[in-house]
């Protein structure tokens, strides 16, 4: 039924798909990787798994996280595939392979890492991040737990001294891993040094047991995330050894001297590890959901059209205004992470290889607005996904509940979104006093702050819709930079009197940073993939402008004809979308069981799937009559008393 869709498709297929894995090379590896799924049973797709018990999906999930690590290398980010990562959950293996072990490399020292990297590697230290308390997440400088060296033994003692300064939260903790990774305030000699990471064993090696003086536990069922063990943990005067400490930055000797070396700014390297994994991996997931809801918006028909015809719902103009968008950002997001790719790796060489620590402040700003982007982009995407399916949408059938329950979170860990996008203001204000008073100290990506005004025939071209939202940023940087000088307290007008403008204009940056990506892009590609690129890019950064033009706003910049032209425009570009639509979101390569989705097969009978799932698979019509029947007759009992 849709192969006739296929068949319209105006562009090479193939070059799409190496567009969007990063080359040929990356899309074969991810095909072969998508094809041990399809062909393993344990990973064969299963519906009734949403009608187990938490327990038994837990279980699951270890079995299926062994089976993985049998054929696949899990500590490799080129693995964290869509389907690798989310068959119906995040593997176990997650948070000790993306954010424990690049911690370890960041934070540790020569010895430590020669002591421990192979014990981690092979899962024989296996170990969670236990940054975050019960009191304080985003706060990190004022965590609660406390490490305090006692200098008769030489050894770290661990302590929670309140409620609020219980672990909560990291993966992992919960059930099983044996070592933490515990970010505590370092106290020698009753003076503090900050708050440093402690890697210790918490569990018993034989017993599994927490060890004395350790209270841990799973958190409890949470939105999605069901097979994670998020955990809880509080210590009552833990005793840890000296080289307990990650030492690379800070040294305590055994009688108490405290040295600090090297430049701590390092430490940012472990969040940027995660961070890009969110921007180039997770992204994924929102191009999957609009496969889904592509695909299911071209079998779905309701109403008839003139002819007595059912219309195809993906023919509304309505259906494609809610998804055409997306799909535009999709690959507007993958594009960007792209390049957000690049700067972090030339980062962190140069950091490596020259100690030259030029790039981290442009790269941490960028990164920390893109995690804020793409991971609201891709909840924000599942969601309106969902909704453009109606009812079977709502259906963990449909395979769109698991992906906003498990991308949900991302807009919160490893840095909230809102203050990621403070962080990046912050980046921003610099910039824009450098245009002002050190113009050559402003990075190219940056210079676009110094525009005060853009005059244009057509509002509509990519090159016009870059200008102007470069513009709408600048102008919402300047507005946000106003309203924060106008107090006298800089601290308290940046917390209570300008914070709203501020993540404004920062939200407003990715924006203009994908577009140029999407630019550098389309360069240089053949004919029809140039123009369908176009054309995706040229939606984008039209509901860009159009869901926030404030800072246009702001100074008049933008007539009611140009906002007429913007809207106009994107529409008329939507039929062109609508051809392509199919092979847009096939360009991933996505098997049926990646998909995992009864309402969106390659090819084949929806109706049927669901009916079949309904009937024979869901496990909770086994039994004829169900147990929950008596309380029927206990209500008919209460109502007759009445
Ligand atoms: C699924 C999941 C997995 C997690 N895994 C781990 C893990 O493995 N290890 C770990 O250590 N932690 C983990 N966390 C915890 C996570 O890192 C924190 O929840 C996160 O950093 C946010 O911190 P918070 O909960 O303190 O939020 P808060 O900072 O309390 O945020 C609450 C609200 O206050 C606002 N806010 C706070 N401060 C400011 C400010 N200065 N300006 C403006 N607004 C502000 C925020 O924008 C937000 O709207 C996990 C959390 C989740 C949900």
């Amino acid at each position: 039924m849709l192969e006739a869709e296929r068949k319209q498709g105006q562009f090479p297929l193939l070059e799409m798909s190496h567009l969007l894995y990063g080359g040929k090379d990356q899309f074969d590896r991810f095909l072969e990787r998508q094809s041990f799924f399809d062909d393993h049973p344990m990973f064969k797709v299963n519906h009734d798994f949403y009608n187990k018990s938490r327990q038994d999906q837990i279980l699951l999930n270890a079995e299926r996280t062994v089976e993985a690590m049998k054929k696949l290398s899990l500590a490799d980010p080129n693995y964290y595939t869509p389907n690798v990562l989310c068959p119906q959950g995040i593997f176990i293996s997650t948070v000790h392979y993306a954010m424990v072990i690049p911690a370890f490399q960041v934070l540790a020292s020569d010895e430590q890492i020669s002591k421990w990297m192979t014990s981690l590697k092979n899962f024989s230290a296996f170990g969670c991040y236990a940054q975050t308390e019960l009191g304080h997440g985003s706060d990190v400088q004022n965590l609660k737990t406390v490490a305090v060296f006692d200098k008769q033994t030489s050894e770290f003692v661990i302590h929670t001294p309140n409620i609020e300064a219980t672990k909560f939260w990291p993966g992992e903790l919960g059930l099983y891993c044996e070592f933490a990774l515990v970010f505590a305030q370092l106290q020698v000699d009753g003076k503090g040094y900050g708050v440093h990471p402690f890697w210790i064993r918490i569990r018993d090696k034989e017993t599994h047991k927490p060890l004395s003086g350790i209270e841990i536990g799973d958190i409890g069922p949470k939105m999605g995330y069901a097979v994670k063990d998020n955990g809880f943990m509080s210590f009552d005067h833990y005793r840890a050894p000296l080289d307990s400490l990650l030492n690379r930055y800070i040294k305590v000797s055994k009688d108490g001297k405290v040295e600090r070396q090297g430049n701590p700014k390092v430490g940012y390297g472990s969040m940027m590890y995660m961070r890009n994994i969110l921007c180039d991996q997770y992204t994924k997931f929102g191009g999957r959901a609009l496969a889904i809801a592509v695909r299911y918006s071209l079998y779905r028909k309701q109403f008839k059209d003139d002819n007595k015809q059912e219309i195809r719902i993906l023919d509304y103009q309505c259906q494609q205004q809610k998804l055409f968008p997306l799909l535009a950002e999709f690959y507007a997001c993958v594009f960007g992470s792209v390049k957000i790719k690049e700067l972090v790796n030339e980062n962190f060489n140069r950091i490596s290889q020259k100690n030259d620590f030029s790039l981290l402040g442009l790269t941490h700003a960028v990164l920390s607005g893109a995690k804020a982007n793409y991971t609201y982009f891709v909840s924000n995407c599942a969601e309106w996904c969902r909704l453009s399916c109606g009812g079977h949408g709502f259906a963990h059938y449909s395979g769109l509940p698991i992906i906003f329950f498990e991308m949900s979170p991302n807009i919160t860990l490893e840095g909230e979104n809102t203050i990621l996008n403070l962080q990046l203001a912050r980046y921003l204000l610099k910039q824009l006093q450098h245009v002002v008073q050190k113009p050559s100290a402003v990075p190219e990506f940056f210079k676009f702050l110094s525009l005060e005004t853009a005059k244009f025939d057509d509002v509509t071209t990519i090159e016009s819709l870059i200008t102007l939202l470069g513009l709408n940023c600048a102008n919402l940087t300047k507005y946000a930079a106003q309203k924060l000088m106008s107090h006298p307290d800089m601290k308290e007008s940046w917390d209570t009197k300008s914070g709203i403008a501020l993540a404004k204009a920062a939200s407003t940056f990715i924006p203009y940073f994908n577009m140029l990506c999407f630019l550098d892009t389309i360069n240089n590609k053949a004919k029809e993939t140039k123009e369908i690129l176009t054309v995706l890019a040229r939606i984008y950064g039209i509901t860009m402008l159009l869901n926030n033009m404030q800072g246009l706003l702001l100074k008049n910049q933008l007539s009611s004809q140009q906002i007429k032209a913007l809207q106009d425009t994107r529409e008329s570009l939507y039929p062109i979308i609508r051809v392509n639509a199919l092979c847009l979101v096939e360009a991933q390569g996505l098997s049926d069981n990646s998909l995992q989705s009864l309402i969106a097969p390659r090819e084949g009978d929806v109706y049927m799937n669901m009916y079949n799932f309904a009937s024979k698979e869901n496990s909770l019509n086994k039994q004829q009559v169900h147990n929950g029947i008596n309380y029927i007759q206990k209500m008919r009992e209460v109502n007759a008393k009445l």
